[in-house]
């Protein structure tokens, strides 16, 4: 076995890493067009009475219903825009709970905490999705809702989830922002729960820059939303409003955005199945690997191979493989290593660390019993002590089958070597 290149040996390869983008590396003469046509129409704002029912937000609508197979879409501003929505439309706010996984993108907590509910941490299991059986632990009877998050692109077990929520009469939102195009046994993903929040970021399957996308088979739950993403413009939406008035925000997607969006949609099927198919082959070549562990979902239907995390026995293994694995030219990352403040972590959520608000108080915590809850190294130690010896390396669909030789055999050599 050759030399690492962490200690001066031949490097596995030479050539960069993908990128950790998707969608943005497809934009090509499509997309320009779409958006050219939107500035020749000078129509570039969604609710004008006329040309209402054809606006390019409209026609994204109708696209993600059908996609998802939902009665109801709403276009938004953002993935967070879309989890606001979702939660006011469940009627979670001020005394309530909300479940979340301990291990999802800063903004599902934030959404919460801005609403004055209460974020209740939940662990996450070696899927990297939340653990049903410490869901059931976290239910109180003052939790309202639970955010399922697709988390890297893999689907959460959302029959167990399903179930034990229906058990206690919980709302379900899936934050399906990083699993855009996801599937769950033939059910796509944001169609299982109540309501199924998108993020169309940069970082995502599929981008516009930003914006987001809500959808739900409820009528009520849709004009909930629909009031709180545009205080005025609900009248637009719907003839006969069946919800009583309350004070709405300004979420509305442009129509730039929403048809560069469209020209991106056409194209996600041909890029999950390229990741997915990567993946697969990844995951295969890596089955023999006796000193790496992978969850029995990576590499399924369930994953949509948007990134490879394994397993090693500990931190410090992690770590040395992830710089012995990245000087031999394949990008990688411990997930959590104490010390970089990645945002996907609760531990680096300070405001929620210090129960701050944005006012120098403690609410929504200091008005109810939770002003007693922690959030610490002990409120989801497995989270930690799993993410703590997980390794990751971004995957998109550039990667080709030399690079998954290049990364096999680094992943080889690194194992050998070192754990
Ligand atoms: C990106 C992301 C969001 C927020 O989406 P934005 O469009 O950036 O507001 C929410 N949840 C998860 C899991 C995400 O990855």
């Amino acid at each position: 076995m050759s030399k690492l290149a962490l200690y001066g040996g031949a490097p596995v390869r030479t050539k960069p890493w993908v990128s950790k983008y998707m969608g943005s590396e497809e934009l090509g003469e499509e997309e320009k067009a779409r958006v050219l046509k939107v500035l020749e129409k000078k129509r570039i704002f969604r609710y004008f009475p006329a040309g209402l029912e054809d606006s390019e937000c409209s026609a994204l609508e109708n696209e993600y219903k059908s996609f998802l197979n939902t009665k109801y879409a709403l276009a938004v501003n953002s993935g967070t825009s879309a989890l606001v929505c979702a939660l006011v439309a469940c009627g979670a706010g001020p005394g309530d709970e909300v479940i979340i996984p301990a291990y999802t993108w800063v903004a599902t907590a934030a959404a919460v905490a801005m609403l004055g509910a209460v974020p209740v941490l939940c662990e996450i299991d070696e899927s990297l999705t939340l653990d049903p059986q410490d869901f059931a632990r976290c239910i109180t009877p003052r939790t309202k809702a639970v955010i399922v998050v697709h988390m890297r692109g893999i689907s959460a077990a959302m029959d167990e989830i399903m179930q034990i929520a229906k058990e206690h009469g919980i709302r379900v939102i899936e934050d399906a922002a990083q699993a855009n195009g996801g599937v769950y046994k033939d059910r796509m993903l944001g169609s299982i729960g109540d309501a199924g929040c998108f993020s169309l970021q940069q970082a995502k399957v599929i981008t516009t820059g930003e914006g987001g996308m809500l959808v739900t088979d409820s009528e009520e739950l849709w004009q909930r939303a629909v009031l709180y993403h545009d205080g005025a413009g609900y009248q637009f939406r719907f003839s006969e409003r069946k919800i009583p008035a309350f004070p709405g925000q300004n979420y509305r997607l442009t129509e730039l955005q929403a048809a560069l969006s469209l020209g991106q949609l056409e194209k996600m099927p041909s890029i999950l199945a390229q990741t997915k198919s990567n993946k697969k082959k990844i995951v295969q070549g890596l089955k023999n690997q006796t000193k790496i562990k992978l969850a029995p979902v990576f590499g399924t239907d369930h994953d949509l191979g948007l990134s490879l995390i394994f397993y090693v026995e500990n931190g410090e293994k992690a770590r040395a493989a992830a710089e012995a694995l990245t000087a031999e030219g394949i990008q990688a990352f411990q997930v959590y290593d104490g010390v970089s403040n990645d945002q996907h972590i609760y531990i680096n959520w300070e405001f929620l660390v210090n129960k701050a608000d944005p006012w120098g108080g403690h609410y929504p915590w200091s008005l109810t019993p939770e002003a007693e809850i922690a959030y610490d190294e002990n409120t989801c130690p497995r989270t930690l002590e799993l993410l703590n010896r997980a390794v990751q390396v971004h995957l998109n669909q550039m990667v080709t089958d030399e690079d998954i030789e290049d990364l096999l055999q680094a992943v080889d050599k690194v194992a050998a070597h070192l754990l």
